[in-house]
């Protein structure tokens, strides 16, 4: 049997897409160690709806959803297609386990899914198709909306959480993309780190209130909830890795876990 893995990815600044560094190549470099899936679901950051919202088009738009970047990143499109028959198929977990979900045939993909997209899958051959995190909902309950995702990692469909490991827009090094890491975010980036590796998941669920400044790293806490959705998606005594850690902008955490084997 083959099961994908599932993924939390950093996607950093939209100028990803463009700014050489560690966490772009990172990325460019990642296909060949996982093997094709049928469809990729990202649970991105950018997407918020009160209720669990699956993206259903059979050819989602690109959003430019970000200000005061250069023109040639709003000319960038992603034209990866949509999975209406698939993304029926996360509908169906999801309200299988009591949620309430609804489909949106009209939303295309935002930055936090087709920036990491179009450096891991230029071709954007493979469909893509997106999931909502809920605003005011903590990380217990994305993990658990995580959980709910599982079966679709033996459907040969990845699931891919993208937000930020550290998400702080007022304490960034903006002049320097490659300024060294600030004490805060190497400390909650690396307390993050060993909770994954020891497995502690109740530190973990209670980051807010155990990690140190947590509150400093997520003032807002919605570039987080990827990754717990990700995490959710993991079963027990599955293999948890960092696959990738360097900061952009000083602060700005670029980490990738995978959760489960690679290939
Ligand atoms: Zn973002």
């Amino acid at each position: 049997m083959t099961r994908t893995p599932s993924l939390f990815i950093s996607h950093g600044s939209p100028m990803l897409a463009f700014e050489d560094g560690p966490a772009r190549r990172f990325l460019t470099e990642l296909a060949p160690r996982l093997r094709r899936p049928r469809a990729v679901l990202v649970v991105s950051a950018h997407y918020e709806e009160e209720h669990p919202t699956v993206t259903t088009g059979a050819a989602p738009g690109t959003i430019h959803d970000f200000y005061g970047f250069p023109p040639a990143l709003h000319r960038l499109v992603y034209p990866a297609p949509g999975a209406p028959e698939i993304a029926k198929r996360v509908l169906e977990v999801l309200a299988a386990r009591g949620y309430e979900v609804t489909g949106d045939a009209e939303r295309g993909f935002d930055h936090g899914a087709w920036v990491p997209m179009i450096l891991i899958n230029p071709y954007a051959d493979i469909p893509l198709i997106q999931l909502s995190i809920s605003p005011h909902r903590d990380a217990a309950w994305h993990y658990a909306l995580g959980e709910a995702l599982r079966p679709l990692r033996d459907e040969d469909i990845l699931i891919v959480g993208s937000g930020s490991i550290t998400h702080n827009l007022r304490d960034l090094t903006r002049s320097d993309a490659e300024a060294a890491p600030s004490a805060w975010a190497s400390e909650f980036t690396e307390w993050i780190y060993d909770k994954v590796a020891t497995g502690a998941l109740d530190d973990l669920l209670h980051y807010r209130e155990r990690a140190p400044n947590a509150v400093h790293a997520h003032p807002t806490d919605e570039h987080f909830m990827p990754f717990f959705v990700a995490l959710g998606a993991s079963l027990s005594g599955e293999s948890a890795e960092r696959l990738h850690h360097s900061f952009t902008y000083g602060a700005l955490g670029m980490d990738v876990y995978a959760f489960g084997e690679m290939s």
